[in-house]
C-alpha cells in the first residue's frame, strides 16, 4: 500500500463514482485495485510507477503483448479517415474473410461488441431456428452477463457468491438445465429427460471461467453427439480459447465441429468485439436474411475490425508452438517446485492458459475448483504483486501468456512462486 497512494487516491474518487469502485467486478481486489497508466510489450505500469510483467492481458484479448507498434501503425492510418460512418466497411469483410479462412466452420458470422451479446444471440438463434426452449450449460460455465447464462455461472459472479444472480426472472432461468463439465452422465441425464426440448448445449471447450480446465478425452465429443442425435445444437464459447492455442478456432484443434461459435477477446486485438457465427443455413435466420432479430449501433465499427485485423494479420504469421511450449515449460517447472516442496496443488495448462489451485491434487470440474483454497491463492497474488508480477486478483480467472513475454520472464514467475510455496 506504501507504494499505490495515487491508486488509492483514484480509487477512492472512483468508488464514489462506481459500484465497488470498478467498472468491472473481476477488477477489484482488497483493499484498492491499481490504475494502470500505461503498458508496452508484456508489461503494465501503474499510476504510481510500478512495473508488473503481466499475466492478466486484459482478461484475455491482448495475446501480441500491448503497444504492438504494426498494430499501432495500422490503425492510425486507418483512423485518419475517420472512424464511424455506421455503414458497412472494408475492415469489416477482410476481418471475416480471415476468420472463415482459419475457422472454415464459422461458415457465417455477425460481429457484435462483446462476448456477452455474442452468446446472448446465439442461444436465442438456437432457440428459434429448433422452436424449443430448453439451454444446457455446464455449472461454473461464465458466458456473460445476461439473463440466459448468469446460471451457476463462472469468472467473477463466482468470486462474488452470486452464481444465479438476483434479478433474473425464474422463468428464464427455468429454461436452462445445468449439466458438470467433464461428466457424460451428467448431460446424459438431462437428455433422458428433456431430450426433445433441448435447443441448444452451451459450452466453453476449454473451461475458463473457474480457473483453467481442459476437456477430459471423450467429454466434448460426446456432447457433438448426444446434441445431434436429438436434433439439437452445439455452441462452443470460443470467447476465450479462439486463436489462442494456434490460428484458428479451438474446435479446428480438436476436431471437434459446432453448430455456432462464439467468440471475442483476440478477434477485437484489445477493441471491443464479439462475433457469432457457424452453419450458413442457421445464421441465415438472423434479419435481415431471415426473422431472428439482431442489431447494434456499433457493430462491426471501425476502430473494433482495425484493431481486429491489423492484430489478426499479425497472429497469422506469429509462432503459436513457441509459445505453448514455454508456457509447457513453466507448468512443468512450477509442478516441479510444488512436488519439492511437499505441498499440494495444481498447475492446469493449455497453451499460453494456465492456473494453479493450492490444495488439490487434480481439478476436473467446478466442484474441484470450488474447493481449492482460495485464501491461499489470494495470499500468491499479493506474493506475486510485491514482486512485479501481476496475476489475476482471483482464483476463477485464467492467467494468460503473450508473445511478448520472454523465458526470462516465466523464470521469475518461476520463482516467485517457489518462495512462495517455501514461505
Ligand atoms: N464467454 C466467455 C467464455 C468469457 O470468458 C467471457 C468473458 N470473460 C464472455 C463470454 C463475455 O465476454 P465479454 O466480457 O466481452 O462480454
Amino acid at each position: 500500500m506504501e507504494n499505490t497512494a495515487k491508486s488509492e487516491s483514484l480509487f477512492r474518487r472512483a468508488d464514489s463514482l462506481f459500484p465497488g469502485g470498478v467498472n468491472s467486478p473481476v477488477r477489484y481486489f482488497d483493499p484498492h485495485p491499481l490504475f494502470i497508466a500505461g503498458a508496452s510489450g508484456q508489461r503494465v505500469r501503474d499510476v504510481d510507477g510500478n512495473t508488473y510483467t503481466d499475466y492478466v492481458l486484459g482478461y484475455g484479448p491482448m495475446i501480441l503483448g500491448y503497444g504492438d507498434p504494426d498494430v499501432l501503425a495500422r490503425v492510425q492510418e486507418g483512423l485518419r479517415e475517420g472512424w464511424f460512418p455506421g455503414a458497412p466497411n472494408a475492415e469489416e469483410v477482410s476481418l471475416g474473410e480471415m476468420i472463415r479462412e482459419s475457422s472454415p466452420w464459422v461458415e457465417k458470422m455477425r460481429f457484435v461488441n462483446s462476448g456477452t451479446e455474442a452468446t446472448m444471440h446465439a442461444i436465442r438463434l438456437a432457440r428459434a431456428y429448433t422452436g424449443r426452449k430448453v439451454i444446457v450449460k455446464m455449472e461454473g460455465g461464465f458466458h456473460g452477463a445476461h439473463d440466459y447464462s448468469l446460471i451457476r455461472s463462472g469468472s467473477g459472479s463466482l468470486t462474488f457468491g452470486t452464481p444465479s444472480t438476483p434479478g433474473v426472472p425464474e422463468e428464464v432461468s427455468a429454461t436452462v438445465a445445468v449439466a458438470s463439465y467433464n461428466d457424460i452422465a451428467s448431460v446424459e441425464a438431462i437428455f433422458d429427460r428433456l431430450g426433445s426440448e433441448i435447443a441448444a448445449v452451451i459450452t466453453e471447450p476449454v473451461f475458463g471461467n473457474v480457473g483453467l480446465i481442459p476437456p477430459e478425452p471423450g467429454f466434448l465429443e460426446y456432447l457433438r453427439k448426444v446434441t445431434s442425435e436429438h436434433g439439437s445444437l452445439l455452441i462452443f464459447d470460443e470467447v476465450i480459447t479462439g486463436y489462442r492455442v494456434e490460428f484458428s478456432a479451438y474446435q479446428n484443434v480438436i476436431g471437434i465441429r459446432p453448430d455456432l461459435t462464439t467468440m471475442g477477446k483476440i478477434i477485437g486485438g484489445g477493441a471491443p468485439i464479439g462475433l457469432f457465427g457457424g452453419r450458413k443455413e442457421v445464421m441465415e435466420r438472423v434479419t435481415p436474411s431471415g426473422p431472428v432479430y439482431q442489431s447494434g449501433t456499433f457493430s462491426a465499427n471501425r476502430i473494433s475490425m482495425l484493431f481486429g485485423l491489423a492484430t489478426m494479420e499479425k497472429l497469422a504469421n506469429s509462432d503459436y508452438g513457441t509459445l505453448n511450449r514455454l508456457v509447457k515449460d513453466m507448468a512443468v517447472a512450477i509442478r516441479e517446485e510444488i512436488e519439492g516442496s511437499g505441498k499440494v496443488a495444481t498447475v492446469n495448462q493449455v497453451g499460453p492458459m494456465f492456473q494453479i489451485f493450492f490444495g488439490k491434487e487434480s481439478v476436473k470440474n467446478y466442484r474441484d475448483a470450488m474447493s481449492a483454497d482460495r485464501g491461499t491463492y489470494m495470499r500468491f497474488f499479493r506474493h506475486m504483486l510485491v514482486k512485479g508480477i501481476y496475476v489475476p486478483p482471483s482464483q476463477f480467472e485464467t492467467c494468460f501468456v503473450s508473445f511478448a513475454h520472454t523465458i526470462e520472464d516465466t523464470e521469475k514467475f518461476v520463482q516467485g512462486f517457489r518462495e512462495f510455496i517455501r514461505e
